[in-house]
This record gives C-alpha cells, structure tokens and sequence, in this order.
C-alpha cells in the first residue's frame, strides 16, 4: 500500500515555521506581515474560504483584514477597494476571493493589484515572471504548496517525468512552469494533459509522478498508472453520499483505493493538497511583507542621503 503523503501536518509544520519567522519579522522591523482579504457578495463557499484565510493570517501572527462587501457593489467601487489596499502600508498582501459577481470585469480586478502585493500569484507580471522562471516571484498558491510537498515528503520532482492533468491557469498551467524552472522543487520533465489529450491512460502510464487537476471523480484509476508511482491529487469534488450523515463527502480525481494499491505514495482528500494552498497564502504575504519593508528602507535612504 502507498505512503500517505499528509498535507495537513506538513501544512501545520509550514504554518510552525512562518509564524516564528513572522515574529521574529516584528521583533526586527516593528511590522507584522499584512493580509486583506476582500469578499463581494455572500457565495457561502467564498465566505468559508475567507474566513479560514483570515483565521490561518491571525495564527501565523499575522495582521490581517477582511473586508465584505455587498453582491451589488460596482466595479468602479471594488477598483477604490483595491487601489487604497495598494497604497496602504500595513497591508503586503491583497486577496480577491474569485469568483466575482457578474457586473465587474474580474481580469481588470485582478490586474489593479500591485504586482508586489498579489499574493496569489495571478497578476500578468508575476505569471510572466513565472514563465521566463524567475525565482523570487510570488508563485500561485495551490502549484507552490504541491511543490512543496513533493519536497518536504521526500519526492524530489527533479529529473523525474511529471505528467499534470488539467491545464488551467489557477493549477495546472503555472504548476507545469513551476516544474520546469531550475533549482529547488523544479528540473522535472513536464507532460501537460487535458480533455483533447488523446490517450490519456499513454501519458500518466508513463509518468514518475501524476497531478490530477481536473475536477471529475475517478479520472485517474489503477490501470492508468504504473508500479511505484507518485500521486498528488487536487480535485475537489463533492458527491452525495447517503451514508454519511451530511448527505455528502468529498473526493478527488483519483480512484482513491485503486491507485493506492500501486502507487508508492498519494496525497488524501481531504487532508491533501487543500491545507497546503493557505500556508502557501502565508508564506507569500511573509515573502511579499519582507521585500515592501526592505524597499521603503532602500526609498527612505535615497530620500535621505
Ligand atoms: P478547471 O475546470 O479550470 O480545469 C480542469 C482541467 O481539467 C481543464 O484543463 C480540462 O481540460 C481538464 N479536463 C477535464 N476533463 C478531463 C478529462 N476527462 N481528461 C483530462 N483532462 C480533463 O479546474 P481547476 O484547475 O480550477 O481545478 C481542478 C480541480 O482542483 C477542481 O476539482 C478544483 O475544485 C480543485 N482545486 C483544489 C484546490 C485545493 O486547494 N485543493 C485549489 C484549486 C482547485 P480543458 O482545458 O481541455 O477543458
């Protein structure tokens, strides 16, 4: 039977060591890192999301702030949100919980915050910044935190064949870059899949290490991977199920107790890739709080001198 690769104490390790760097943060500079997190409408799902964001950013000893607004706010309004979040100094990292509501334009949102504040990664500048593999880039959250379990679980995606299934931009098209830039969690040989892929079962045969991102139960099945081989699945699914007592669970893409017969190890879901994307939210706002901090000191010195 496969290893359990177990996102939630890795995500609780992680979540361990930003906090004492994030005090250790303030002990030096006087500031905490800063979140904002900012809801338009009441999607009970995207309150639950900002909430546990909100929630992780307290623990880590983080400032963090949430801001709600009505469903029917403006585009012209949210755009106000967004700029005074950029040009507020106690806030390093600005989240706009996605989806939005029909009468914004979300891309035109996504692109008003300030490159060095987008801690989610979805900026044009910071995804190109991805593409041509600089290091220093806040990378998007759900691809970071599956890097880094690969890492820290001890399987090393360098020189391996790396098949992704799914290429959308929050998961599978910045994983795939993620993959392929050198150093740490990179140097892999990196297949991308997705719904006009031929044969399927061909490619994830062949793969060392198969990410199913795809959003449909039991996309990946035993006979679709090879002996040995590594799983991080980050579908969420929810499906009913009459004998649990909420009527429903979740699963990922993966035929769980099929592949975890053949596989030597494979993430769960729950308890997988899902707790790793907040800590990747944290670590971002951390990284994003550092380089603000360091470049108003560089500013104040030119300013002075
Ligand atoms: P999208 O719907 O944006 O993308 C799904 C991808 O899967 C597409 O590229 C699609 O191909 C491909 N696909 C669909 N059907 C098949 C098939 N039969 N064979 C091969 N490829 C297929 O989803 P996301 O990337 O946003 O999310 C994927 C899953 O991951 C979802 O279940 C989502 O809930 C979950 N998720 C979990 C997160 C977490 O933190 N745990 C975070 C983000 C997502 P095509 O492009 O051709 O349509």
């Amino acid at each position: 039977m496969a290893d359990i690769i177990d996102g939630r104490a890795l995500a609780a390790e992680i979540r361990g060591e930003i906090r004492e760097e994030a005090e250790r943060f303030h002990e030096e500079t006087g500031v905490r890192p800063g979140l904002a997190t900012v809801l338009v409408g009441a999607d009970p799902a995207s309150d639950q999301y900002v909430r546990m964001k909100g929630k992780a950013a307290d623990a880590a000893s983080f400032h963090s702030r949430q801001i709600t607004l009505p469903g029917d706010t403006p585009h012209e309004q949210l755009l106000g949100v967004v700029q005074g979040l950029n040009a507020d100094p106690e806030i390093h990292g600005i989240l706009v919980q996605l989806p939005l509501p029909e009468q914004i334009d979300e891309d035109a949102i996504l692109e008003a915050v300030s490159p060095a504040k987008d801690v989610d990664g979805f900026h044009p500048v910071n995804v190109g910044r991805l593409a041509i593999g600089d290091d220093e880039v806040l990378a998007p959250c759900t691809p970071a935190g599956i890097v880094e379990m690969l890492v820290r679980s001890g399987h090393d995606p360098k020189g391996k064949h790396v098949v992704v299934v799914g290429r959308s931009n929050i998961v599978g098209k910045p994983l795939a870059l993620l993959l392929l830039r050198k150093g740490r969690g990179g140097d892999a040989t990196v297949t991308v899949a997705h719904s006009r892929t031929a044969d399927l079962a061909a490619m994830t045969r062949d793969a060392d290490i198969v990410v199913a991102a795809v959003g449909r139960p039991n996309t990946i099945t035993r006979e679709m991977v090879k002996e040995g081989v590594v799983v991080i699945d980050v579908g969420s699914n929810r499906i009913d199920d009459p004998s649990d007592e909420r009527g429903y669970r979740w699963v990922g893409d993966v035929d769980y107790d099929g592949v975890s017969r053949v596989a030597a190890a494979i993430t769960p879901v729950p308890g997988g890739v899902g707790p790793m994307t907040i800590t990747m939210l944290l670590r971002n706002t951390l990284e994003a709080a550092r380089r603000q901090v360091a470049g108003a000191g560089l500013a104040e010195g030119v300013v002075a001198s």
